[in-house]
């Protein structure tokens, strides 16, 4: 896959041979020779990734990365710093800045490529769901991207596989300071409790007595139920191969033994913080959708969802099943906006499709049609049960006044309905929908209140 990636170094050097190490591998790479470039360049979305180096005059590489990922803008971004000496302190100071790796001067290739490669692919999923998020805000829904860049990566449900007793022991601790905290000592039962937790994360041996940590977690990234949970390895030094196999079909991270407590928190927090990024977004996204296709005053069904779904009852496969319509209209509705306000007249509607919703099956599309019209369609209905459907609707709406204006009005309210079923000779959904409104038009016609079958 390729990438940009963005080197940050105030050593010309330093740039160069990076530049040359990555081109190699077929990178495209940009340069930045301080904080400030650097940050202007990811805000304009050149860059999948940045290499970002630590000791740098005026602006150091903590700070670069804190404003990145604190800009709703640039948090997706991947940020690898690379240190000068395998510091500790350097680590946690790069992890608590939201860093999401680390690479050691001089830069090993191997590692470089691992980790290069593992960021990229993560990113590719991120921007498809960031590009889907940016077109809900047009529906009003807050910025999904800030409230998923404002995520702590605290307090999260995790679970852990361990079977060296003080190891897990000194894991569990640290760890519950800020998060709940489940341990399994072998795979089966890790297994089954990743199937039925809502796990945030999974933390997983690699040297489990008799088993395969990584074949662990390589179920957990097959099966769907737990595909969505980030997981890090715990290795041993010499484990290299190992570590490489497991970031290449999909593990996010790992950590290596004596695992440092701190470094331990901070990898667990960038974790669920990227993943809770993941699911505020695609939840954005499932919102978004649903509005598309909802009516904003009663919640029904708008236009736009009968007409799709009309359209493939009527087309796929169900060509000679049954299906019928009703076009409801209030009667004199336009007197109730006239007499009590446009407000009253909102609450009647509302309260006129909570009624039809009511008295209609799961399986039925109630939609909002017009002004005060909804139709329903019942699929595998024929002319007797539609009728008698539409019979019993029209008997509800006038057997209960309906309360508005905090309930200090009680008003009386009726329906016309107008019913058709699909006739052999229909060759689109439209014609049924027309017969229903002639139906429609003749109650009217006839005195209103009432309901009005049309044969085709
Ligand atoms: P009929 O019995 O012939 O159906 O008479 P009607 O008054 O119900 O029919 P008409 O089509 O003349 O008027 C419909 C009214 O519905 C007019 C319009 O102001 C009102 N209306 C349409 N949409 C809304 C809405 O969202 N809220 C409110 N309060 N009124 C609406
Ligand atoms: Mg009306
Ligand atoms: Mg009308």
């Amino acid at each position: 896959m390729s990438a940009r990636v963005l080197i940050v170094d105030d050593l010309f050097p330093n740039v160069k041979l990076l530049e040359t190490k990555l081109g190699l591998e077929y990178f495209d790479t940009l340069a930045a020779m301080n904080g400030p470039d650097a940050i202007t360049i990811c805000e304009k979305g050149l860059c999948d990734l940045v290499l970002l180096d630590v000791m740098m005059p005026g602006m150091d590489g903590f700070e670069v990365c804190r404003r990145l990922k604190n800009n709703p803008v640039t948090a997706h971004i991947p940020v690898v710093m690379v240190t000068a000496l395998d510091q500790p302190s350097d680590r946690l100071k790069g992890l608590d800045a939201g860093a999401d790796d680390f690479l050691t001067k001089p830069v090993d290739d191997t590692a470089l490529f691992t980790r290069v490669r593992s960021l990229v692919r993560l990113k590719a999923v991120t921007d498809e769901l960031r590009q889907r998020a940016l077109a809900t805000r047009a529906f009003g829904i807050g910025d999904p991207l800030a409230t998923a860049a404002a995520e702590s990566g605290l307090d999260s449900h995790i679970l852990l596989v361990e079977d060296r007793p003080g190891s897990a022991d000194r894991m569990a601790t640290a760890l519950r300071q800020h998060h709940r905290v489940s341990v399994e000592r072998e795979p089966f039962a890790a297994m089954r409790a990743a199937a039925e937790n809502e796990f945030d994360l999974a933390l997983i041996s690699l040297d489990l007595e008799g088993h395969d940590g990584l074949r662990l977690c390589s179920q957990l990234r097959s099966l769907d139920r737990t595909r969505g949970i980030p997981l890090i390895m715990i290795a041993e030094t010499h484990d290299r191969a190992r570590i490489t196999r497991g970031l290449d079909f999909g593990v996010h991270d790992y950590l290596m033994r004596p695992v440092d407590r701190n470094e331990l928190l901070a990898r667990v927090r960038t974790q669920v913080r990227r993943k809770r990024y993941s699911d505020v977004l695609r939840g954005a996204m499932q919102a978004s959708l649903q509005m598309a296709v909802t009516d904003v005053l009663t919640g029904l069904h708008n236009r736009r969802y009968l007409d799709n779904h009309l359209g493939l009852l009527f087309h796929e496969g169900t060509r000679n099943r049954p299906l019928a319509a009703l076009i409801l209209d209030i009667d004199r509705f336009k007197a109730i906006n006239d007499s009590y306000g446009h407000e009253a007249g909102d609450e009647v509607l509302r309260a006129f499709a909570d009624r039809v919703r009511l008295h209609t099956r799961p399986i039925d599309i109630v939609a909002r049609y017009g002004g005060e019209e909804i139709v329903v369609i019942l699929p595998d209905a024929g002319m007797a049960e539609a009728r008698a459907i539409a019979e019993r609707i029209r008997e509800r709406i006038e057997a209960t006044p309906f309360e508005v204006l905090r309930q200090t009005r009680s008003l009386p309210v009726t329906v016309s309905i107008g019913v058709a079923v699909r006739a052999a000779g229909d060759g689109s959904p439209g014609d049924v929908l027309r017969r229903a409104d002639d139906a429609l038009y003749e109650a009217k016609a006839a005195g209103r209140n009432r309901v009005v079958t049309l044969a085709a």
